[in-house]
Protein backbone atom coordinates (compact mmCIF):
# COMPACT_ATOMS: atom_id res chain seq x y z
CA UNK A 1 0.00 0.00 0.00
CA UNK A 2 0.80 3.61 -0.83
CA UNK A 3 2.08 5.55 2.50
CA UNK A 4 2.28 8.54 1.04
CA UNK A 5 -0.33 10.48 -0.45
CA UNK A 6 1.36 11.60 -4.12
CA UNK A 7 -0.01 15.17 -3.49
CA UNK A 8 -1.12 16.16 0.03
CA UNK A 9 -4.22 17.62 0.64
CA UNK A 10 -5.48 20.04 2.69
CA UNK A 11 -8.52 21.63 4.95
CA UNK A 12 -9.30 24.81 5.22
CA UNK A 13 -9.84 25.94 8.91
CA UNK A 14 -10.91 28.78 10.69
CA UNK A 15 -8.10 27.98 13.49
CA UNK A 16 -5.28 26.56 12.05
CA UNK A 17 -5.77 28.17 8.46
CA UNK A 18 -4.50 25.38 6.91
CA UNK A 19 -4.78 21.32 7.92
CA UNK A 20 -2.44 19.04 5.67
CA UNK A 21 -3.07 15.06 5.21
CA UNK A 22 0.24 13.95 3.97
CA UNK A 23 -0.23 9.95 4.87
CA UNK A 24 -2.79 7.75 2.94
CA UNK A 25 -4.13 6.15 6.35
CA UNK A 26 -4.73 9.50 7.54
CA UNK A 27 -6.56 10.22 4.19
CA UNK A 28 -8.98 7.05 4.45
CA UNK A 29 -9.62 7.42 7.93
CA UNK A 30 -10.87 10.79 7.16
CA UNK A 31 -13.11 9.36 4.37
CA UNK A 32 -14.93 6.36 6.76
CA UNK A 33 -18.59 6.73 6.95
CA UNK A 34 -17.79 6.79 10.79
CA UNK A 35 -15.20 9.53 10.49
CA UNK A 36 -18.04 11.41 8.60
CA UNK A 37 -20.33 10.73 11.28
CA UNK A 38 -18.72 13.61 13.60
CA UNK A 39 -20.25 16.03 10.85
CA UNK A 40 -23.47 15.10 12.56
CA UNK A 41 -22.32 15.66 16.11
CA UNK A 42 -21.93 18.91 17.67
CA UNK A 43 -18.62 19.80 19.86
CA UNK A 44 -20.28 21.62 22.51
CA UNK A 45 -23.31 19.72 22.62
CA UNK A 46 -27.14 22.18 23.92
CA UNK A 47 -23.70 25.20 23.95
CA UNK A 48 -25.44 26.91 20.80
CA UNK A 49 -28.61 27.47 23.05
CA UNK A 50 -26.47 29.70 24.81
CA UNK A 51 -23.66 30.82 22.41
CA UNK A 52 -25.40 30.21 19.11
CA UNK A 53 -22.05 30.22 16.85
CA UNK A 54 -21.30 27.17 18.82
CA UNK A 55 -22.39 24.89 15.76
CA UNK A 56 -19.23 23.05 15.10
CA UNK A 57 -18.92 19.63 15.03
CA UNK A 58 -16.74 16.95 16.36
CA UNK A 59 -15.37 16.55 12.76
CA UNK A 60 -13.63 19.94 13.01
CA UNK A 61 -12.04 19.19 16.32
CA UNK A 62 -10.69 15.58 15.50
CA UNK A 63 -8.75 17.15 12.45
CA UNK A 64 -7.67 19.86 14.54
CA UNK A 65 -6.20 17.88 16.90
CA UNK A 66 -4.56 16.12 14.44
CA UNK A 67 -3.14 18.86 13.17
CA UNK A 68 -1.97 20.06 16.52
CA UNK A 69 -0.69 16.41 16.74
CA UNK A 70 1.05 16.93 13.30
CA UNK A 71 2.75 20.30 13.94
CA UNK A 72 4.29 18.78 17.10
CA UNK A 73 5.92 15.82 15.57
CA UNK A 74 7.36 17.64 12.16
CA UNK A 75 8.86 19.97 14.97
CA UNK A 76 10.37 17.26 16.81
CA UNK A 77 12.07 15.54 13.02
CA UNK A 78 12.98 18.69 12.00
CA UNK A 79 15.39 19.66 14.56
CA UNK A 80 16.31 15.89 15.34
CA UNK A 81 15.48 15.25 18.60
CA UNK A 82 17.16 12.28 19.85
CA UNK A 83 14.18 11.13 22.25
CA UNK A 84 11.60 11.61 19.96
CA UNK A 85 10.92 7.75 18.55
CA UNK A 86 10.25 8.33 14.99
CA UNK A 87 8.67 4.91 14.32
CA UNK A 88 5.69 6.20 16.36
CA UNK A 89 4.66 8.96 13.64
CA UNK A 90 1.53 7.34 12.27
CA UNK A 91 0.41 5.72 15.31
CA UNK A 92 -0.03 9.35 17.35
CA UNK A 93 -1.71 10.76 13.92
CA UNK A 94 -4.19 8.09 14.00
CA UNK A 95 -4.82 8.64 17.72
CA UNK A 96 -5.01 12.09 17.24
CA UNK A 97 -7.36 11.77 14.57
CA UNK A 98 -10.11 9.24 16.14
CA UNK A 99 -9.78 9.85 19.72
CA UNK A 100 -13.54 11.47 19.36
CA UNK A 101 -15.18 9.15 17.45
CA UNK A 102 -16.71 7.08 19.98
CA UNK A 103 -18.85 10.40 21.35
CA UNK A 104 -23.09 10.26 20.49
CA UNK A 105 -25.30 12.77 20.17
CA UNK A 106 -25.27 15.49 23.03
CA UNK A 107 -22.38 12.72 24.69
CA UNK A 108 -22.51 14.23 28.07
CA UNK A 109 -26.65 14.02 28.93
CA UNK A 110 -26.64 11.30 27.03
CA UNK A 111 -23.68 8.80 28.80
CA UNK A 112 -25.14 9.76 32.43
CA UNK A 113 -28.80 8.78 31.41
CA UNK A 114 -27.91 5.85 29.63
CA UNK A 115 -24.27 5.40 31.39
CA UNK A 116 -22.67 4.29 28.34
CA UNK A 117 -18.79 6.04 27.78
CA UNK A 118 -17.55 7.40 24.70
CA UNK A 119 -14.06 6.13 24.87
CA UNK A 120 -15.12 2.62 24.89
CA UNK A 121 -17.38 3.22 22.07
CA UNK A 122 -14.39 5.00 20.34
CA UNK A 123 -12.35 1.50 21.18
CA UNK A 124 -15.39 -0.29 19.66
CA UNK A 125 -15.38 1.34 16.49
CA UNK A 126 -11.23 1.06 16.26
CA UNK A 127 -11.22 -2.81 16.71
CA UNK A 128 -14.97 -4.31 15.36
CA UNK A 129 -16.05 -4.84 12.10
CA UNK A 130 -16.24 -1.42 10.67
CA UNK A 131 -14.66 0.94 7.88
CA UNK A 132 -11.64 2.24 10.60
CA UNK A 133 -10.88 -0.58 11.50
CA UNK A 134 -10.39 -1.78 8.01
CA UNK A 135 -8.25 0.74 7.56
CA UNK A 136 -6.01 0.70 10.49
CA UNK A 137 -6.04 -3.15 9.54
CA UNK A 138 -4.38 -2.64 5.95
CA UNK A 139 -1.62 -0.93 8.38
CA UNK A 140 -0.74 -4.28 10.36
CA UNK A 141 -2.88 -6.74 11.42
CA UNK A 142 -2.09 -5.22 15.00
CA UNK A 143 -2.48 -1.44 14.25
CA UNK A 144 -6.18 -1.39 15.62
CA UNK A 145 -4.89 -2.52 18.61
CA UNK A 146 -2.02 -0.17 18.98
CA UNK A 147 -3.87 3.22 18.34
CA UNK A 148 -6.55 2.35 21.04
CA UNK A 149 -3.91 1.93 23.26
CA UNK A 150 -2.79 5.21 22.85
CA UNK A 151 -6.66 5.96 23.46
CA UNK A 152 -6.92 3.99 26.21
CA UNK A 153 -3.68 5.42 27.91
CA UNK A 154 -2.44 2.13 27.87
CA UNK A 155 0.05 2.23 25.18
CA UNK A 156 4.25 1.05 26.81
CA UNK A 157 5.20 4.96 25.37
CA UNK A 158 4.15 7.52 27.63
CA UNK A 159 5.17 10.30 25.15
CA UNK A 160 2.69 8.90 22.39
CA UNK A 161 0.07 8.96 25.26
CA UNK A 162 1.02 12.40 26.65
CA UNK A 163 0.47 13.95 23.00
CA UNK A 164 -3.07 13.61 23.33
CA UNK A 165 -4.21 13.15 26.76
CA UNK A 166 -2.22 15.11 29.04
CA UNK A 167 -2.39 18.75 31.10
CA UNK A 168 -1.37 20.36 28.03
CA UNK A 169 -2.22 18.16 24.82
CA UNK A 170 -3.56 18.41 21.47
CA UNK A 171 -6.88 17.74 22.11
CA UNK A 172 -7.08 20.64 25.00
CA UNK A 173 -5.25 23.19 22.96
CA UNK A 174 -7.58 22.64 19.74
CA UNK A 175 -11.30 22.68 21.75
CA UNK A 176 -10.08 25.62 23.90
CA UNK A 177 -8.75 28.12 20.97
CA UNK A 178 -12.43 26.46 18.93
CA UNK A 179 -14.77 26.30 21.39
CA UNK A 180 -13.28 30.15 21.64
CA UNK A 181 -13.81 31.38 18.23
CA UNK A 182 -17.33 29.97 17.66
CA UNK A 183 -18.83 31.13 20.82
CA UNK A 184 -17.05 34.63 20.07
CA UNK A 185 -15.47 34.87 23.12
CA UNK A 186 -11.57 35.82 23.56
CA UNK A 187 -11.02 33.66 27.06
CA UNK A 188 -9.48 30.96 25.06
CA UNK A 189 -7.06 32.31 23.13
CA UNK A 190 -3.21 31.68 23.74
CA UNK A 191 -0.32 31.90 21.61
CA UNK A 192 -0.25 28.09 19.99
CA UNK A 193 2.70 28.30 17.82
CA UNK A 194 4.48 29.79 21.01
CA UNK A 195 3.58 26.74 22.83
CA UNK A 196 4.28 24.62 19.81
CA UNK A 197 7.95 26.18 19.16
CA UNK A 198 9.00 25.55 22.82
CA UNK A 199 7.91 21.38 23.91
CA UNK A 200 10.71 19.12 23.48
CA UNK A 201 11.06 15.53 23.88
CA UNK A 202 13.19 14.47 26.71
CA UNK A 203 13.33 11.13 28.53
CA UNK A 204 9.99 9.82 27.13
CA UNK A 205 7.78 12.76 27.87
CA UNK A 206 6.59 16.01 26.50
CA UNK A 207 8.46 19.08 28.15
CA UNK A 208 8.33 22.83 27.67
CA UNK A 209 11.70 25.00 27.32
CA UNK A 210 11.83 27.63 30.08
CA UNK A 211 11.63 30.35 28.07
CA UNK A 212 8.08 28.95 27.37
CA UNK A 213 6.68 29.51 30.84
CA UNK A 214 4.71 32.50 30.33
CA UNK A 215 2.87 30.97 27.17
CA UNK A 216 1.65 28.21 29.40
CA UNK A 217 0.89 30.32 31.89
CA UNK A 218 -1.31 32.09 29.40
CA UNK A 219 -2.94 28.80 28.32
CA UNK A 220 -3.79 27.44 31.73
CA UNK A 221 -5.65 31.00 32.18
CA UNK A 222 -7.44 30.30 29.25
CA UNK A 223 -8.43 27.03 30.25
CA UNK A 224 -9.69 28.22 33.72
CA UNK A 225 -11.49 30.87 32.23
CA UNK A 226 -13.09 29.15 29.10
CA UNK A 227 -14.67 26.76 31.84
CA UNK A 228 -16.47 28.84 33.96
CA UNK A 229 -17.60 31.39 31.17
CA UNK A 230 -18.51 29.03 28.43
CA UNK A 231 -18.46 25.34 30.03
CA UNK A 232 -20.34 25.40 33.16
CA UNK A 233 -22.40 28.44 31.50
CA UNK A 234 -25.74 28.37 33.91
CA UNK A 235 -27.75 28.54 31.13
CA UNK A 236 -26.00 25.40 29.22
CA UNK A 237 -26.19 23.65 31.94
CA UNK A 238 -30.41 23.99 32.40
CA UNK A 239 -30.59 22.86 28.58
CA UNK A 240 -28.30 19.92 29.37
CA UNK A 241 -30.88 19.37 32.53
CA UNK A 242 -33.92 19.02 30.03
CA UNK A 243 -32.23 16.95 27.45
CA UNK A 244 -30.89 14.20 30.42
CA UNK A 245 -34.88 14.40 31.63
CA UNK A 246 -36.28 14.11 27.95
CA UNK A 247 -33.86 11.09 27.90
CA UNK A 248 -34.80 9.88 31.41
CA UNK A 249 -38.74 10.00 30.71
CA UNK A 250 -38.25 8.15 27.30
CA UNK A 251 -36.40 5.47 28.93
CA UNK A 252 -39.29 5.55 32.22
CA UNK A 253 -41.68 5.04 29.42
CA UNK A 254 -39.78 2.60 27.16
CA UNK A 255 -39.31 -0.12 29.97
CA UNK A 256 -42.92 0.47 31.54
CA UNK A 257 -44.17 -0.70 28.35
CA UNK A 258 -45.74 2.93 26.96
CA UNK A 259 -46.09 2.73 23.43
CA UNK A 260 -45.02 5.90 21.12
CA UNK A 261 -46.49 7.53 18.85
CA UNK A 262 -42.92 7.62 17.09
CA UNK A 263 -40.07 5.80 17.98
CA UNK A 264 -37.74 4.81 15.77
CA UNK A 265 -35.65 1.35 15.90
CA UNK A 266 -31.93 2.90 16.36
CA UNK A 267 -33.40 4.55 19.70
CA UNK A 268 -34.58 1.26 21.10
CA UNK A 269 -31.50 -0.01 21.51
CA UNK A 270 -30.51 2.83 23.87
CA UNK A 271 -33.59 2.97 26.07
CA UNK A 272 -32.83 -0.96 26.54
CA UNK A 273 -29.25 -0.20 27.17
CA UNK A 274 -27.93 -2.93 24.64
CA UNK A 275 -26.35 -1.35 21.91
CA UNK A 276 -23.96 -2.78 18.54
CA UNK A 277 -21.48 -0.75 17.63
CA UNK A 278 -23.41 -0.57 14.49
CA UNK A 279 -26.60 0.71 16.30
CA UNK A 280 -24.46 3.05 18.01
CA UNK A 281 -22.86 4.78 14.89
CA UNK A 282 -26.65 5.33 13.64
CA UNK A 283 -27.38 7.82 16.36
CA UNK A 284 -26.50 11.33 15.51
CA UNK A 285 -27.97 14.85 16.21
CA UNK A 286 -30.21 15.04 13.68
CA UNK A 287 -32.40 11.85 14.58
CA UNK A 288 -32.33 13.12 18.32
CA UNK A 289 -33.57 16.38 17.53
CA UNK A 290 -36.13 14.67 14.73
CA UNK A 291 -37.41 12.40 17.69
CA UNK A 292 -37.97 15.22 19.53
CA UNK A 293 -39.91 16.91 17.75
CA UNK A 294 -42.12 13.93 16.72
CA UNK A 295 -42.72 13.67 20.44
CA UNK A 296 -44.12 17.05 20.46
CA UNK A 297 -47.24 15.23 19.32
CA UNK A 298 -46.73 12.24 22.09
CA UNK A 299 -49.86 11.64 24.66
CA UNK A 300 -47.61 11.95 27.69
CA UNK A 301 -47.78 15.42 28.33
CA UNK A 302 -44.54 15.30 30.83
CA UNK A 303 -42.55 14.48 27.84
CA UNK A 304 -44.69 16.33 24.82
CA UNK A 305 -43.39 19.58 27.91
CA UNK A 306 -39.72 18.85 28.00
CA UNK A 307 -39.07 18.34 24.32
CA UNK A 308 -40.90 21.61 23.58
CA UNK A 309 -38.61 23.65 26.30
CA UNK A 310 -35.51 21.68 24.24
CA UNK A 311 -36.49 22.72 20.92
CA UNK A 312 -37.73 26.07 21.75
CA UNK A 313 -35.28 27.11 24.20
CA UNK A 314 -38.00 27.53 26.79
CA UNK A 315 -35.52 26.23 29.69
CA UNK A 316 -35.24 26.37 33.65
CA UNK A 317 -34.78 28.95 35.40
CA UNK A 318 -32.25 29.06 38.66
CA UNK A 319 -31.87 30.00 41.82
CA UNK A 320 -28.13 29.84 43.78
CA UNK A 321 -28.73 28.30 47.41
CA UNK A 322 -25.76 28.30 49.29
CA UNK A 323 -26.57 25.41 51.60
CA UNK A 324 -28.66 22.67 49.95
CA UNK A 325 -29.75 20.78 53.20
CA UNK A 326 -32.05 17.91 53.06
CA UNK A 327 -34.49 19.81 55.06
CA UNK A 328 -34.64 22.95 52.51
CA UNK A 329 -34.99 20.15 49.20
CA UNK A 330 -38.05 18.31 50.97
CA UNK A 331 -39.92 21.13 51.88
CA UNK A 332 -39.35 22.93 48.16
CA UNK A 333 -40.38 19.16 46.58
CA UNK A 334 -43.47 19.34 49.02
CA UNK A 335 -44.09 22.06 47.76
CA UNK A 336 -43.72 21.76 44.72
CA UNK A 337 -46.26 18.73 45.01
CA UNK A 338 -48.69 20.47 46.23
CA UNK A 339 -49.09 22.52 43.21
CA UNK A 340 -49.20 19.84 40.73
CA UNK A 341 -45.59 19.84 39.50
CA UNK A 342 -43.09 17.03 39.74
CA UNK A 343 -40.28 17.09 41.56
CA UNK A 344 -38.35 14.15 39.99
CA UNK A 345 -38.74 16.27 36.88
CA UNK A 346 -39.42 19.74 37.61
CA UNK A 347 -36.21 20.29 40.45
CA UNK A 348 -31.98 19.65 39.75
CA UNK A 349 -29.21 20.65 42.02
CA UNK A 350 -26.59 21.45 40.31
CA UNK A 351 -23.13 21.84 41.12
CA UNK A 352 -20.11 22.51 38.18
CA UNK A 353 -16.71 22.25 39.54
CA UNK A 354 -13.76 22.20 37.73
CA UNK A 355 -9.84 21.13 38.30
CA UNK A 356 -8.20 23.78 36.24
CA UNK A 357 -4.71 22.58 36.64
CA UNK A 358 -4.03 19.99 38.63
CA UNK A 359 -0.53 18.61 39.32
CA UNK A 360 -1.37 15.18 40.49
CA UNK A 361 -4.84 14.31 39.78
CA UNK A 362 -6.60 11.22 40.78
CA UNK A 363 -9.06 9.31 38.72
CA UNK A 364 -12.18 8.60 40.01
CA UNK A 365 -11.80 4.91 38.23
CA UNK A 366 -10.02 2.56 40.63
CA UNK A 367 -7.40 0.07 39.35
CA UNK A 368 -6.48 2.63 35.99
CA UNK A 369 -4.14 4.78 35.48
CA UNK A 370 -5.61 7.54 34.34
CA UNK A 371 -3.63 10.60 35.82
CA UNK A 372 -2.98 13.56 32.89
CA UNK A 373 0.32 14.04 32.97
CA UNK A 374 1.97 17.31 34.63
CA UNK A 375 3.63 19.88 32.86
CA UNK A 376 7.22 19.81 33.36
CA UNK A 377 10.12 22.40 32.55
CA UNK A 378 13.12 21.89 31.20
CA UNK A 379 15.94 23.92 32.56
CA UNK A 380 18.99 24.08 30.62
CA UNK A 381 19.78 20.82 29.12
CA UNK A 382 19.20 18.30 32.01
CA UNK A 383 16.85 20.08 34.85
CA UNK A 384 13.34 19.04 35.18
CA UNK A 385 10.61 21.09 37.47
CA UNK A 386 6.97 20.79 37.65
CA UNK A 387 5.55 23.89 36.64
CA UNK A 388 3.40 25.20 39.44
CA UNK A 389 6.91 24.81 41.49
CA UNK A 390 7.87 27.87 39.47
CA UNK A 391 5.13 30.08 38.58
CA UNK A 392 3.26 31.94 41.24
CA UNK A 393 0.06 32.37 38.72
CA UNK A 394 -0.21 28.69 37.87
CA UNK A 395 -0.10 27.65 41.87
CA UNK A 396 -2.77 30.47 42.32
CA UNK A 397 -5.02 28.20 39.99
CA UNK A 398 -4.01 24.59 40.96
CA UNK A 399 -6.52 22.58 43.27
CA UNK A 400 -10.12 22.63 43.08
CA UNK A 401 -12.07 26.06 42.53
CA UNK A 402 -15.81 25.39 44.14
CA UNK A 403 -18.49 26.73 42.03
CA UNK A 404 -22.11 27.23 43.82
CA UNK A 405 -24.90 25.19 43.83
CA UNK A 406 -27.95 26.04 41.20
CA UNK A 407 -31.28 24.56 41.74
CA UNK A 408 -32.92 24.83 38.69
CA UNK A 409 -37.09 24.56 38.06
CA UNK A 410 -39.53 25.85 35.33
CA UNK A 411 -40.62 29.09 36.54
CA UNK A 412 -44.20 29.18 34.57
CA UNK A 413 -46.28 26.98 36.95
CA UNK A 414 -44.64 28.61 39.88
CA UNK A 415 -45.68 31.78 38.63
CA UNK A 416 -49.40 30.36 38.07
CA UNK A 417 -49.81 28.97 41.10
CA UNK A 418 -48.01 32.32 43.37
CA UNK A 419 -51.02 32.52 45.61
CA UNK A 420 -50.81 28.97 46.86
CA UNK A 421 -46.86 28.86 48.10
CA UNK A 422 -46.00 30.11 51.48
CA UNK A 423 -43.75 33.17 52.19
CA UNK A 424 -40.62 31.66 52.39
CA UNK A 425 -40.80 29.55 49.30
CA UNK A 426 -41.68 32.71 47.10
CA UNK A 427 -38.82 35.18 48.35
CA UNK A 428 -36.48 31.94 47.65
CA UNK A 429 -37.74 31.77 44.29
CA UNK A 430 -37.90 35.98 43.91
CA UNK A 431 -41.77 35.89 43.41
CA UNK A 432 -42.42 37.92 46.02
ZN1 LIG B 1 -11.34 15.91 21.81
Amino acid sequence: MKEQLTEEKVFKDPIHHYIYVQDQTIWDLINTKEFQRLRRIRQLGASYLTFHGAEHSRFSHSLGVYEITRKIISQFERNGYPDWPAEERLVSLCAALLHDVGHGPFSHSLEEVFDTDHEEWTCKILLENTEINRVLRAVSDDFPNQVAAVIQKTYPKPIVVSLISSQMDADRMDYLLRDAYFTGVNYGTFDLERILRVLRPYKGQIVVKESGMHAVEHYLMSRYQMYWQIYFHPVTRSSEIILRQIFRRAQELYVGGYSFEWMPNSLKGLLHNTMTVHDYLKLDEALVQTVFTQWLDERDSLLRNLCDRFLNRRLYKYITIDNPDETLLNEISDCLSSIGMNPDYHMEIDFPFDLPYDVYRPDKKEGENKEKAPILLLHGKDEISEISAKSDIIRSITGLHQGRYHLYYPEEPLRESVHLLPDRIKKLFKLD
